[in-house]
Order: C-alpha cells, then structure tokens, then sequence
C-alpha cells in the first residue's frame, strides 16, 4: 500500500474508534512518529495531509528536523530527554515534549528557557505499565512531580503521556490507558496553577484504538504509517 493509502486507513480507524465512543474525531491529533524515517519519506508524508511530526531521538532530529521547516505545522519530541541534550533540543523549537518524567530535567530546561525568554509545553511521562524498563514517572508520583514542576515559571505542563506494554492482551493494554485517564482527570480537579490538563497522548500503531475508546487526543503513530521500521 502507498503512504497515501495508509495514512487514509489510519483516518478511518481513527474515526470509527471514536465514533464508537460518541468522540469527535476532530479532537484526535495524528502524530506521524517519524524516526529512522528518510527526508524524503517524510515529505511526501507531510504532502499527504500529515501536519505533525514526532521523533524520539535528539540527535537525529536535529539531523532532519532544520530541513523539514515550514513543511509541517508542529514537531514533537517523544524520546526520553537527556539533560545535555535539552540546547541541541530547544533549537529545534518542538511545539511540544512528551516525555518529561524528573525534575532535575524539568529544572535545567527551565534555565534554558529563562534565559533564552521562551515558554515551553511539556507533557509529564507516566509508566503506567510497571515495566522496569520503562521511562516515566510511576503513578503515585505523579502528583507530586507535577506540583513541583508547576513551580518552574517556563515550563508548561499540558497534559500526561503514557506508552502501553507491548502485547496482545487488550486488558492489560486498557488498564494502562484507564490509569493515565483517571490520573489526568484527578490532576485537573486538583487545579494546580500553571498546570492545564489538556492533552492525553496514549496509544501507538499496536493499540491507538484502544487507547482512543479510553479518552487519548494525540496518538503516535508510526509503523501503520511508514510500515516495519529498520534499524
Ligand atoms: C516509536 C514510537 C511510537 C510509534 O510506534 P509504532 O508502534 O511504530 O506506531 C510512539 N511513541 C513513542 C514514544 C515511540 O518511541
């Protein structure tokens, strides 16, 4: 199948899962994860009704991401952030980062920010999974990272973003994206200063229906779109 046509079907897997939920699809942010992806490829993405880009790693973003300017309307950033990373990171201006999971990171991008007088929205990581392997904050400390993190005057937290175990077994897939629901919704009730509870980034090529039928407004998508990736 063609991009094009991989992408289409993505749409409509996307509007059927949440049609079935009595969601707007609209509400639903398709970001294409573009890593170990070619400029080219992620061009002719981008002319196929693709606006948002994520990449996972610094390095390689900044390898593709200069390029690719005013071809895509937002580029995030998915990958774990190392604290030595965040200058090469922020010159890359990602509308977003996913995956902010400590405060000594949030800490050090908040001087950068400072001093260079920009805002930046982040989303806190969460493992909702358990699986050690896994980057993000556990649950229970979610709260309390959060309010931490609010103190921090250029970082703006947005939203929660959670990444599923890998498996067949729908249930366990759905507890995760329940967790990260519930947690979002105590946090927005919680109505810390700073902190707006507005994006939910949950569910990948493997899951995203799931996680759609479970509340998710951006999925991360992408071997459905690019097909298997090589390393
Ligand atoms: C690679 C990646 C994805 C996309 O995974 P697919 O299974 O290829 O859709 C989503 N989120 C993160 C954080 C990733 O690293």
């Amino acid at each position: 199948m063609s991009l094009y046509e991989n992408i289409e079907l993505i749409r409509e897997r996307i509007n059927k899962a949440a049609l079935k939920v009595n969601r707007d699809p609209k509400d639903i942010k398709l970001l294409a994860v573009t890593k170990t992806r070619s400029i080219e490829t992620i061009e002719e993405a981008l002319s196929n009704n693709i606006e948002f880009i994520g990449e996972n790693k610094v390095q390689e973003a900044e390898d593709k991401i200069p390029s690719l300017i005013g071809k895509f309307k937002e580029f995030h950033f998915i990958g774990h952030l190392q604290s030595n990373k965040i200058n090469k990171l922020m010159k890359l201006r990602p509308a977003l980062i996913h995956s902010i999971d400590k405060y000594s990171t949030a800490n050090k991008l908040n001087n950068y920010l400072k001093q260079h007088s920009i805002i930046q929205d982040v989303l806190i990581e969460v493992n909702t999974s358990g699986e050690e392997n896994k980057f993000g904050i556990t649950p229970d400390e979610t709260l309390p990272l959060i309010r931490s993190i609010s103190q921090l005057e250029n970082i703006k937290i947005k939203g929660l973003m959670t990444i599923s175990m890998f498996t067949h077994d729908e249930k366990i897939i759905r507890k995760s994206f329940i967790k990260l629901r519930k947690l979002f919704n105590e946090i927005k009730t919680s109505e810390i200063p700073n902190v707006e509870m507005k994006f939910l980034s949950m569910g990948m090529t493997n899951d995203f229906e799931i996680a759609i039928e479970e509340g998710a407004n951006i999925i991360r998508i992408g071997t459905a779109i690019f097909g298997t990736r090589n390393y």
